[in-house]
């Protein structure tokens, strides 16, 4: 067993752990996501997409529930899990790479009838890169010919009520994909059979679209980054966050959506983000101007938001008081702890950049080493652009 070797202690500070959902194009890794979620955002039925914060955050409670079944007695020690949504953006390397990188596990996707694809490949390249922990999730069983769905039951039980036809396709497929992974210098095993975890990849089978195996999945993710990342999830105030994405939202104006992955952010924080001046010439040193306004000023946080779970929405409709600090699906807060996915309205984040580092400007730091931090930063966001 690979582990950093802390132990726990109880009561300990955790964060939640980071995840991201990376595979080839159809996989299932947007269906998957709304699975977990319990929502239906592919198809468009629950909340627009435009409107997602790119990080949905899954508290330890709600995994408590959907785990209830495995009766694995589970005690969660992190306060929930933080599942890193790139689906829409699949076609940059560049926020696949990044999305991997903040992240301290990675669901990749195996279609169950496909195997390993070109842009499985190039994620498993990635992960292997950054010595990314990982699970597989060999999606889509309910595909198997002759699979009875046993909605959102954890996969030895689902097992259980399929025939032996079904049991032998579902082997030979696994036994394919086993070989395939082989190929790519990688041990892999069903993760109830797995016994040397850290060093063999474990497969959860899924299906997206009747849940099986999400149970399986969301425990074994929590369970496993809880017992070998307890240095690296300790919860530390130094400030970690990165833009993931820049959006005009109606009634916002220019936000950015940001992954916290350490410390704490408040309304009215002074931040810079760096951001590139509209109609410069991409002279890096001369483009760069921090939190995108002319004179270079730390911006100030005007709004910190989270966005609401659905069941939150008709809660906060029905209470009109609370309604006026919500516009669209988001909730108003005044700080927000690590690790979370929040979205961030402030002044002149027009031109920021995704990729890069957002930094807090403390009353004791020097704005011209935080410039300097940032200009770091961009240069290195823009030479991973230039290789993909
Ligand atoms: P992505 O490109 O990896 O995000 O893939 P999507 O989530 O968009 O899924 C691609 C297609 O596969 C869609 O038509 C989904 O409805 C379908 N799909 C995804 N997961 C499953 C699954 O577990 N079972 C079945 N039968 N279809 C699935």
């Amino acid at each position: 067993l690979k582990s950093d070797d802390t132990p726990v202690q109880s009561g300990q500070n955790l964060r939640s752990p980071i995840c991201c959902i990376m595979g080839h194009v159809d996989a299932g890794k947007t269906k998957l996501l709304d699975c977990i979620r319990g929502t239906n955002v592919q198809e468009g039925e629950a909340g627009e997409i435009t409107q997602q914060i790119g990080a949905t955050y899954f508290p330890a409670q709600n995994i408590r529930e959907r785990t209830r079944e495995l009766k694995a007695d589970a005690k969660l020690n992190v306060p929930g899990l933080l599942v890193i949504d790139t689906p829409g953006h699949e076609s940059f390397t560049n926020l696949r790479s990044r999305g991997s990188g903040l992240c301290d596990i990675a669901i990749l996707v195996v279609d169950i009838m496909h195997g390993l694809e070109p842009q499985t490949i190039e994620s498993l390249n990635l992960l292997k890169m950054r010595n990314t922990e990982f699970i597989v999730a060999r999606n889509k069983v309910d595909r198997l010919y002759g699979w009875k769905t046993c909605k959102n039951a954890p996969i030895t039980k689902a097992m259980k009520q399929q025939s032996k036809d079904v049991q032998f396709e579902f082997n030979t497929r696994l036994t394919q994909v086993v070989t395939q992974f082989k190929e790519q210098g990688l041990n892999t095993e069903l993760y109830y059979k797995n016994k040397e975890m850290g060093e063999t990849f474990s497969i959860v089978p899924t299906s997206a679209i009747s849940g099986e195996g999400i149970p399986d999945m969301l425990l074994l993710l929590v369970q496993w980054t809880q017992k070998t990342m307890i240095k690296r999830l300790t919860f530390s105030n130094e400030m970690q966050c990165t833009v993931l994405e820049v959006k005009v939202i109606e009634g916002y104006g220019t936000t950015i959506d940001v992954v916290l992955v350490n410390g704490v952010l408040h309304e009215g924080d002074q931040i810079v983000v760096c951001g590139l001046q509209v109609g410069s010439n991409c002279d890096l040193n001369q483009s760069i101007v921090n939190t995108a306004s002319d004179e270079g000023a730390p911006s100030q946080v005007t709004w910190l938001l989270l966005e609401l779970a659905l069941h939150e929405i008709d809660i906060v409709e029905s209470l009109k008081t609370i309604a006026q600090l919500v516009i669209g699906t988001y909730l108003h807060h005044k700080e927000i702890k690590a690790a979370q996915g929040i979205k961030i309205t402030a002044q002149g984040l027009e031109h920021a950049i995704a990729g890069t580092s957002l930094y807090v400007v403390g009353p004791h730091d020097d704005l011209e080493d935080i410039k300097e931090a940032t200009m770091e930063d961009m240069k290195s966001v823009m030479s991973r652009i230039d290789k993909s």
